[in-house]
């Protein structure tokens, strides 16, 4: 899907695809992207997508 992290799709998400980033802490950004940790799946922000999984602490 073409940008289904931006405009009205986001109106779907719980608050909106904002919260707690779980890796950088920060509050407020949009969570949009799954990854792969510890056979979890977890949100976290665009800054953190590209975070190596060995790197998570969650
Ligand atoms: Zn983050």
């Amino acid at each position: 899907m073409a940008k289904n992290h931006r405009g009205k799709g986001l109106n779907s998400l719980p608050l909106h695809g904002r919260g707690e980033c779980p890796v950088c802490k920060r509050t407020g950004v949009k969570l949009l992207y799954d990854i792969k940790a510890a056979d979890k799946t977890v949100k976290v922000c665009k800054v953190c997508k590209s975070t190596p999984a060995e790197k998570l602490s969650v």
